[in-house]
């Protein structure tokens, strides 16, 4: 970090947290003077909800920032209680990495990673309002539709700092208003001040109008309050590798237990609903449907007698737990009646209780694909403000956001990445093509061609980007490219070595035990070797290249296939859909799908490909019916 300020930067990050992290470390990384306007230093990258990052989707999207050299598998290596791979009975494309975390850790870690970087200055300050300048339509920018252009930001104790491009990430902060039951008050989260006149200043420099969400957090349990004994306990498993490339020395970890709702619970909520933000009327805002209150549960599931709640540790040495599962806007005194009705919790004492909080939000049709905003040249959103939730979401935002600040100030070619290459392309293109009118959160079921889209594919994926924005260093991408070498070798090898199917025994069961790990290892070091392929290929032969060969071996047909397809769609894509096109009539759609495309009414093969749940099959139908007229 720089020790004396000053005032002119080339990019500036307007908040802290998951999105604001990435983007200030991507810009400053690559050479940009960055200023990052963080409240206060302690609240760097919180964790506000649940203290895990991963899971399916989301997971994947970890992987990419690991692959263009963002920061968040950085730190997870360093701070996580608990490591699992989830879903394992389906295919490798579905499956999700998900890592407890020690919240605190992971704050202070990330605190000093950014304190260390060179060319970035923290500055302790709230931003309060945007400067711009107006752009004539002839101005040098083009026509690039621009009105305006930034040129700094305002605090609140009204220091001004310039910058030619301004990335926002507040996250929940913006008008954010707390409910507990039917009491609310203006915070950005708890215990944290709301932001209050920089949403409408950012929505007037746009000339848009702001949005609400909503969405809530359980209340947190005293550690030693909870009979664990009568819990089922969830241990860590043995992974040797997680986000970052490099393999991870396995560590002590701690394990989560899982609790579950009563009849009784239910039976408390029930009677209580009235007493419910949500449910009382006093919250407008949308919450996500993926992540629904334990209110929500019970009036959406009425014949449901019980739900998993898994009881998750905040910290290696944190005397609270999260109950995940427990979402809720009810008032304290209903919280606790709940929670004390659950086996195991008859005694817990809450040390925090559950809230809801509903904040602006811009809705992000309003971007382009680099998260740069459509009306104000230089002024980039990320994260939570754009609709979605979930940190792994506002990190990859984050990341895009902060590495085009720097390029556009720098005047190189943006950088933006395709649905068929990454799951981060596939959250940018659904926002702002598609716009939000839920809290956006990452699924495998949004990406089309998750099939290719895979965790153990992901560095041959991405990492020549990262190395390319100069995010990656020599070292680790050398290691990367001679692990591409040997998966490359392997792949040729094992098709014109005769020994498909003796592998593909070796590799049918989806995911490894540590045996068949060393026998496919053993086997097909064998076969590289007669081959004279490699002498060092043991050392090198990782697990994850093994999966990637596995999905190799396995999908081949498939992922041909996909390629071909994807072909295709780029040779249709501007094929236009009549606009006396009858969905309804149209047989082999389902009939979701001729719901969605009667809502969205795309006007192109491309923008159609774009709707939520479109699959393949559909698009050819539509292709098909188009070629036709
Ligand atoms: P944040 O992490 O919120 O960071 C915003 C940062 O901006 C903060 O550091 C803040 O201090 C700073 N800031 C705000 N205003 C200003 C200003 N004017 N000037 C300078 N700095 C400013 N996600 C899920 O996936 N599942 C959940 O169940 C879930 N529940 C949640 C419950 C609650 C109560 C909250 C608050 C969040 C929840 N989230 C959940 C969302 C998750 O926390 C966010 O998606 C994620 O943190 C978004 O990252 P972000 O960077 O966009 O914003």
């Amino acid at each position: 970090m720089s020790d004396c300020l000053d005032v002119k930067f080339d990019v500036i990050v307007i908040g802290g947290g998951h999105a604001g992290i990435e983007a200030a470390y991507a810009a400053a990384k690559m050479g940009s003077k960055t200023l990052l306007l963080t409240p206060a230093l302690d609240t760097i990258a919180s964790m506000p909800c649940n203290p895990s990052i991963g899971g399916l989707g989301k997971g994947h999207i970890v992987y990419e920032i690991s692959a263009l050299g963002g920061l968040m598998p950085k730190l997870c290596s360093k701070t996580y209680l608990q490591a699992r791979l989830l879903n394992t009975s389906k295919g490798p494309a579905v499956q999700g990495l998900r890592l407890q975390i020690d919240k605190y850790a992971y704050s202070k870690e990330a605190s000093q990673a950014l304190q260390e970087l060179e060319n970035l200055t923290i500055v302790t300050s709230m931003a309060r309002e945007l400067m711009t300048e107006d752009m004539h339509a002839s101005a040098d920018d083009g026509n690039n539709g621009y009105k305006k252009r930034v040129t700094g930001v305002i605090c609140t104790d009204n220091r001004k700092f310039n910058a030619p491009t301004v990335v926002v990430t507040t996250g929940t902060f913006m008008r954010g208003v707390v409910h507990v039951g039917l009491t609310r008050y203006p915070a950005g989260r708890r215990g944290e001040p709301t932001s209050i006149g920089l949403s409408q200043s950012i929505a007037k420099a746009m000339g848009v109008s702001l949005g609400r969400l909503k969405t809530g957090t359980p209340p947190r349990l005293l550690r030693s309050s909870i009979d664990f004994s009568v819990l089922d306990q969830q241990d860590t498993q043995q992974l040797d590798y997680l986000y970052e490339f490099d393999s991870m020395p396995v560590k002590d970890t701690l394990p989560c237990y899982i609790a579950y709702t009563n009849t009784k619970t239910h039976e408390i909520i029930r009677k209580n609903l009235d007493l419910s933000a949500l449910y009382s009327g006093n919250i407008k805002g949308i919450g996500p449907r993926y992540c629904p209150s334990i209110e929500d549960k019970i009036g959406r599931f009425p014949d449901r007698d019980s739900h998993h709640v898994f009881v998750e540790p905040e910290g290696l040495d944190c005397s609270e737990v999260y109950p995940s599962g427990l979402s809720t806007s009810l008032p304290f005194n209903v919280q606790e009646d709940y929670i004390k009705s659950m086996k195991g919790f008859e005694k817990a004492v809450i040390t925090k209780c559950g809230y809801a909080i509903e904040y602006d939000f811009i809705q992000p049709h309003n971007l382009t694909h680099t998260l740069e905003t459509k009306t104000v040249s230089g002024l980039f959103l990320a994260g939570q403000l754009n609709g979605t939730t979930g940190y792994e979401e506002a990190a990859g935002q984050g990341l895009i956001a902060g590495v085009n600040a720097h390029l556009k100030h720098t005047e190189q070619e943006s950088f933006v990445l395709s649905r068929n290459e990454s799951y981060i392309g596939v959250m940018i293109d659904d926002m702002v093509t598609l716009g939000v009118n839920e809290p956006y959160r990452m699924f495998t079921s949004r990406a089309e061609r998750r099939l290719l889209l895979r965790q153990d594919n992901v560095f041959l994926r991405l990492m020549p980007y990262g190395k390319k924005l100069g995010l990656i260093d020599n070292k680790l991408y050398e290691a990367f490219l001679a692990e591409k070498d040997v998966i490359e070798t392997s792949k040729k090898c094992v098709k014109n070595s005769g020994t498909k199917s003796l592998l593909f025994n070796l590799f049918n069961s989806v995911i490894f035990s540590s045996e068949v790990k060393h026998q496919a290892k053993t086997h097909l070091v064998e076969v590289l070797s007669r081959k004279n392929m490699y002498g060092h290929v043991q050392v090198m032969l990782s697990s994850r290249a093994l999966l990637c060969i596995h999905a190799h071996v396995k999908y081949d047909g498939y992922l041909r296939k996909e390629l071909l397809e994807i072909e295709k769609y780029n040779r249709y894509q501007e094929l236009e859909i009549s606009e006396n096109l009858n969905f309804k009539k149209m047989s082999g759609l389902t009939r979701e799908l001729q719901e969605k495309l009667g809502h969205y009414k795309p006007k192109t093969i491309a923008q159609a490909q774009r709707i939520p749940g479109m699959t393949p099959a559909a698009l050819s139908i539509l292709i098909f019916q188009m070629r036709k007229i």
